[in-house]
């Protein structure tokens, strides 16, 4: 077989996850597919797997993703003809502590929610159910019997046997050494034996995919860590339907194995390797054994199984596997370069979600969007810096034990912390601020009292900011509160055609007048919003547009590829240019009043108003509106003037009980007055009708604009399913996302955020 000149689709990687992308386009009937393997097949972090295929993630459509693998394994061997080793025998995960048992309760009914069969386990159950199992500190635990396990190398083999039968060429020992792009758009691939010009390409090179994407200057944030099992003697009495056992309080997991144990760690201080990139000859290699890293790991393991302290150890396994700085694999066409898609940073569970990250990707490919919404795992929610080497290492020390650490409630990341600060930062943690961090920007979540310090204590129950962001919450909601909202992502749109080209991806009327802030969502052809922000007309020609932090590269890459060639129109990112001061609540008019001679009485200044106004010595730009829900003033301040126009603020806040607010406060008001989320209440599957938000169509403007046709088939031909806000009679009860709703004892909905607001008699 000859390497050809040129393939429809270049797949770069031989390791599960292109095997299955090659499969699935195979299966869509996409012709004309070439892999690419640099030694062989399995060669990279696949073949050393421990082979664990889970079914519950932490959303909807992952689950759903991980259910596909399931099933996908389940009868590749019978389409196949080559052997999986895939067995459903189910799993038990222990908890050996209240907080434990609760976040696995909780998990469970998330996984009913999602549609798995799940049990809740006494501790005498689960004993019944892995006989070797310790209970004597065990709280309770939970059985999912559809979960499996799987032979990584043969599954792979049977996936590239599926691809090949329909058509796919996979080539090994080929090298892919640079990507071509041309105009944007990715065209190619360069190896050792020729060029392959291609239309698509897509990186599936495993912890090579960082260094694969930079050739194309695309940001691929992953970096490997050193991953241990072990691999015991033979053990009497192991059954092979033995189900996998978790134990997460003690770091582990234990899966029988040919009638000896294989036990694996999720230690909480990992260890990132490969600095300095991967070694070029690594093939089916492994890492020198640290057998003092996991001993104290051993401990654990031996206390909750006791046999293992009689039974001796025959393999010490090291191997590295990618990670990502928010533990979510990287999924989708990156921002930077069309026809380049990225498959990667799997995070230690490629294995079981292979299946379904190769179908959605394959999907991608052929239809030109995801399927689903996939938000989750969508490459585009990436900062451009997350690709740096130190920044990458340092946060894998920490992201390899965050999959078996306590998922607590608005838990934050430790490691790599302080990468972009705001302007005002410095003020507000002297102020007491409690930060959070998203997409590496530190964001003041809560406010510490004087005394208190200014740290979370997480639980399942009321945390200890709870109190205190209740303050803030009551000032906005009765006083005026002042949020630092400089995080926002900020977009000018200039040019002859801005208007037309604006007003055809926004589904509300952006044609208005100069001075005024329009709230509108970008939608996709299918009607599903892909972005939800506020459009300001700056001038005839000029727009500013403002957007969420987590959404920064997405919006910024949607807007910049909806601007047709020939228009007159360019999109810049001024995000850093501008801090953005949330001065919120009944009393923020009077304030504002007196440091500006401008004129903020309702007539003048009415809602959804913008101006360049006077503050203190600088000229901001106020707009009339709120995510908060209450009388309210964003003012976007040139960065340099940030520190000076807060201090006048704050300076003059006293006589009316100004008090600075965080993002929590901010999250409850606006659950308060059912403010739309863009990531948890609404995504690109849900349309603006389903989201309550056809207040921001304007069915009849002149040009129409995208999604317009697939809303009004959806008006006509009505709803299925509805966005509803609901207050909860019981405040006692903690919601946080994702839990079923029960009705007449059927589930018929889930949470997609909840949080605990402030009664109006407390105010
Ligand atoms: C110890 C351990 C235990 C694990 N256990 C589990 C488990 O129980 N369950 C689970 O789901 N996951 C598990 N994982 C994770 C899983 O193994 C990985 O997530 C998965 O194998 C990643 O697959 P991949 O295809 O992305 O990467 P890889 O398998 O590394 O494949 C990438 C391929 O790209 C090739 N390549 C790179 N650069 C180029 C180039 N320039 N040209 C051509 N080819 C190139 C490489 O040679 C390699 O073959 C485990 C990982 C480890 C280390």
């Amino acid at each position: 077989m000859s390497l050809p000149s040129h393939a429809h689709v270049v797949i770069i990687g031989g390791g599960i996850v292109g095997c299955s992308v090659a499969y699935h386009l195979a299966r869509r009937g996409c012709p004309d597919v070439v892999l690419l393997e640099r030694k062989q097949l399995t060669c990279g972090t696949t073949w050393h797997a421990a082979g664990l295929v889970g079914q519950l993630r932490a959303t909807q459509n992952l689950t759903r993703l991980a259910q596909y693998t399931t099933e996908l394994y389940e009868g590749l061997e019978r389409e196949t003809g080559q052997a999986t080793g895939f067995r459903q025998v189910g799993s038990i995960a222990v908890a050996a502590n209240e907080a434990r048992f609760e976040e696995l309760k909780r998990g469970a009914s998330m996984a009913r929610c999602f549609g798995l069969e799940v049990q809740a386990l006494s501790p005498g159950e689960a004993r019944e159910r892995w006989p070797l199992l310790a209970i004597d500190d065990v709280v309770g635990a939970v059985y999912l019997p559809k979960d499996g396990r799987t032979n990584p190398v043969d599954t792979t083999q049977a996936l590239a046997r599926g691809a090949r039968n329909a058509g796919v060429r996979i080539f090994e020992n080929l090298k892919v050494t640079d990507i071509r792009t041309e105009g944007g758009r990715a065209s190619g691939v360069l190896t050792a034996a020729g060029e392959v010009r291609a239309d698509v390409v897509v990186n599936c090179a495993g912890m090579w995919a960082r260094e694969v994407g930079g050739w194309a200057g695309v940001s691929v944030p992953l970096h490997a860590a050193e991953h241990f099992y072990i691999v015991t003697e033979p053990i009497a009495g192991l059954g092979s339907d033995l189900p996998i056992l978790r134990d997460a309080d003690a770091c582990s997991y234990f899966k029988e194995n040919t009638g000896k144990l294989l036990i694996g760690w999720f230690e909480p201080q990992a260890k990132p390797w490969g600095e300095r990139g991967i070694p070029e000859n690594f093939a089916f290699d492994q890492l020198p054994a640290d057998v003092a890293h996991i001993e104290p790991l051993l401990a654990g393991a031996m206390h909750r199984v006791p046999v293992l302290e009689s039974t001796g150890v025959q393999v010490f396994f090291n191997g590295p596997e990618s990670f990502t700085p928010d533990d979510r694999y990287l999924l989708g066409e990156a921002p930077e370069v069309r026809g380049l898609f990225v498959a990667a940073g799997f995070n230690s569970i490629g294995i079981q979600s292979a299946g379904g990250a190769g179908k959605v990707l394959a999907d991608w490919i052929i239809d030109g969007h995801p399927p689903f919404d996939l938000w989750d795992v969508d490459i585009r929610r990436c900062a451009p810096f997350q690709r740096n080497r130190r920044y990458l290492r340092d946060r894998t020390v920490e992201t390899l034990g965050l999959l078996y650490a306590m998922h607590w409630p608005f838990r934050q990341a430790e490691s790599a912390r302080g990468v972009r600060k705001s302007a005002l930062h410095d003020r507000l943690a002297a102020a007491g601020a409690c930060f959070g961090e998203v997409a590496g920007f530190e964001r003041a979540n809560w406010f510490a009292p004087e005394g208190t310090e200014p740290r979370y204590e997480y639980s399942y129950g009321r945390q200890n900011w709870f109190g205190h962001s209740a303050q803030e919450h009551r000032a906005v909601r009765a006083g005026v509160g002042l949020f630092d909202q400089s995080s926002f992502a900020k977009f000018v749109l200039k040019g002859r055609d801005a208007s037309g080209v604006l007003g055809r991806i926004c589904a509300n009327d952006i044609d208005v007048a100069v001075g005024k802030v329009v709230y509108t969502q970008w939608l996709n052809e299918r009607g599903g919003i892909e972005a939800d922000l506020t459009v300001t007309r700056e001038a005839e020609d000029a727009y500013f547009i403002v957007s969420a932090c987590a959404t920064q590269t997405r919006d910024f890459t949607w807007l910049t590829r909806s601007i047709p060639g020939e228009a007159h129109a360019v999109a810049l990112d001024v995000s850093s240019a501008y801090a953005v001061l949330g001065l919120m609540g009944p009393k923020s008019r009077e304030l504002l009043g007196t440091l500006t001679d401008a004129d903020l009485s309702t007539a003048a200044f009415p809602f959804g108003a913008s101006r360049i106004i006077d503050l203190g010595y600088a000229r901001v730009r106020a707009s009339r509106i709120t995510y908060v829900g209450e009388l309210g003033y964003e003012l976007y301040v040139p960065t340099e003037f940030a520190a000076s126009v807060f201090d006048v603020v704050v300076g003059a806040g006293a006589p009316f009980g100004l008090r600075l607010a965080g993002y929590h406060a901010m999250n409850s008001l606006r659950m308060e007055k059912a403010y739309r989320h863009w990531g948890h209440d609404i995504s690109d599957e849900d349309t603006p009708l389903e989201a309550g938000l056809a207040f921001a169509i304007a069915w009849k403007k002149r040009g129409g604009f995208v999604g317009l046709e697939a809303l009004e088939r959806q008006r006509e031909s009505g709803l299925r399913r509805r966005l509803v806000a609901v207050a909860l009679e019981n405040p006692d009860r903690l919601l946080y996302h994702n839990e079923p709703i029960w009705r007449d004892g059927t589930i018929v909905g889930r949470i997609s955020s909840a949080g605990a607001g402030v009664a109006p008699a407390l105010l």
